[in-house]
């Protein structure tokens, strides 16, 4: 039985960290303070004094364009989706997120620096319970071929499909059942990826200025220029599964379903995020009896006596 599954987090101590900026290239600084129960993840700009901490929603997103970014009341912050992805993927339900640049610094274009210094603080139990999301029916968005759908079941679970022209990338699916190890192992580590000839297209646009094979995968035709390849042979369906549960964390519950993306991207998981936080008649939010839960599962009262 873990407390921690039950309990709502926060982090042990503080985290601070500086990178550079994907679409500005300049190097910004991040802190990532603990925070009381039902805090929720809040972000703030560093830089400009009026800036208040705000918690997040899918509402607050208002570009989805190469990125997920949000405002905080007024301010902009791009880029915050492996962050996200990370804090929701280790159970980290609480946080003040103080942000110095309009951007969260790309690192390595995986959510693996944020894991490590995640575990290098720790995480704490509170004293108020999770609040969790349960679907109770099935939920499905579709357009233009894409596709999010998401199933009632007793786990968090996320099964992504990708399918490109590109021979090198084709149809990859991976599935993976949210706990904070596989998360850690199996998601964290995938780093972004684009095409060597979008790349170059935003660059003379003078975006993604920060963008280089140090922060992403780059795929030219048939092959992976970065000279020292994937870190696994599904690394690019497995970047977007983590993209998904990113974008899916700003809802601001755990949730007990089943994802399942077919060629989704930012907007589409916005969209569906929203989506589900507005149809309240497909699920209820709950709080679990710590007698009940064991890491995930919930038990019949009977269940749990016969263990
Ligand atoms: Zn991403």
């Amino acid at each position: 039985m873990l407390r921690d599954d039950i309990y709502q987090t926060t982090l042990n101590s503080e985290i601070t960290f500086s990178g550079v900026g994907l679409h500005s290239g300049k190097e910004i600084s991040v802190r990532i303070s603990p925070a009381y129960a039902n805090t929720g993840i809040r972000f703030k700009r560093g830089d400009i004094p009026s800036s208040e901490y705000v918690k997040i929603t899918p509402f607050n997103v208002y570009s989805t364009q190469l990125a997920t970014s949000i405002k905080c009341g007024d301010f902009p912050i791009s880029t915050v989706e492996h962050l996200m992805a990370a804090l929701y993927g280790m159970g980290v339900d609480n946080a003040f997120v103080e942000v110095y640049g309009q951007e969260i610094p790309i690192l390595d274009g995986s959510s693996l620096p944020y894991v490590k210094m995640i575990k290098e603080v720790g995480i704490k139990a509170l004293s108020k319970k999770r609040k969790f999301l349960k679907l109770r029916k099935k939920m499905v968005i579709e357009k233009d071929g894409k596709l999010i759908e998401m199933l009632p079941s007793r786990f968090m679970k996320i099964t992504t499909h990708i399918e490109f022209d590109n021979p090198f990338i084709g149809y990859q699916k991976v599935f993976v059942n949210i706990t904070p190890e596989t998360f850690a192992n199996e998601l964290a580590p995938a780093r972004t990826f684009g095409f060597k000839n979008d790349i170059e297209k935003l660059w003379s646009l003078g975006l993604a200025k920060g963008g280089s094979m140090e922060n992403a995968i780059l795929i030219d035709n048939d092959r992976v220029i970065n000279q020292e390849g994937l870190r696994m042979h599904d690394e690019l369906v497995r970047h977007k599964a983590l993209d998904l549960l990113g974008d899916i964390s700003l809802i601001g519950y755990r949730f007990f379903g089943h994802v399942r993306s077919y060629k989704s991207g930012h907007l589409m998981n916005n969209i569906f995020a929203r989506s589900l936080l507005v149809s309240t008649d497909l699920y209820t939010v709950e709080e679990l009896d710590e007698k009940v839960a064991i890491d995930g599962f919930e038990l019949k009262p009977e269940a749990v006596a016969a263990l």
